[in-house]
């Protein structure tokens, strides 16, 4: 089997956040063909889009996986639907968001998926849990996750614990 490791970014800000994402965790720990290693710290962020929304909580796994792009992205729709994510507004409060940040090396812009995420740059919500996994992770042209951290608007994200 051939396998890649990819990352996978969780938020919710919803019907109890952090319980909606240790949920999620054990949905992908569980998924066949992958292995779960490694979970993130869970944060606190200011919610992006429309304003009146609760405060997110987000994290981050890194999976190990024989699945292709497509056939995970198949299954995080499936644990969204499943924690009863209701699209209504883009960007509005939502139960669960799962994202398909990287996968290996892989670069890819289909109607389905784009790899890396392509919003993830600007995300320090998304990108502090990836440094928790992996602190000299890049992303597959080279740039630095740790670089784009440093460049990247702040969210006023808090770790729970210290929240
Ligand atoms: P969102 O509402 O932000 O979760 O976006 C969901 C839509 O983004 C879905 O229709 C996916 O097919 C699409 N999508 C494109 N690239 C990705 C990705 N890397 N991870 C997750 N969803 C993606």
């Amino acid at each position: 089997m051939t396998s890649n490791v990819a990352y996978i970014g969780l938020g919710s800000n919803l019907d109890r956040p952090l319980d909606q994402l240790r949920k999620a965790i054990v949905s992908l720990s569980s998924l066949p063909q992958c292995r779960l290693l490694g979970q993130s710290r869970f944060y606190r962020s200011r919610a992006v889009g429309p304003a009146d929304q609760p405060d997110y909580v987000n994290a981050a796994v890194r999976l190990e996986t024989g699945l292709s792009p497509i056939a995970l992205l198949d299954h995080l729709q499936h644990i969204e639907n499943q924690q009863g994510r209701v699209r209504h507004i883009r960007w509005g409060a939502r139960t669960l968001d799962l994202d398909m940040l990287l996968f290996g090396d892989c670069t890819m812009t289909t109607p389905r998926l784009t790899l890396p995420h392509p919003e993830m740059a600007n995300r320090d919500f998304v990108l502090q849990p990836l440094l928790d996994l992996t602190p000299d992770l890049s992303l597959p042209d080279g740039r630095r996750i740790s670089e784009l951290r440093r460049q990247c608007p702040d969210n006023h994200l808090v770790p729970l614990e210290d929240a």
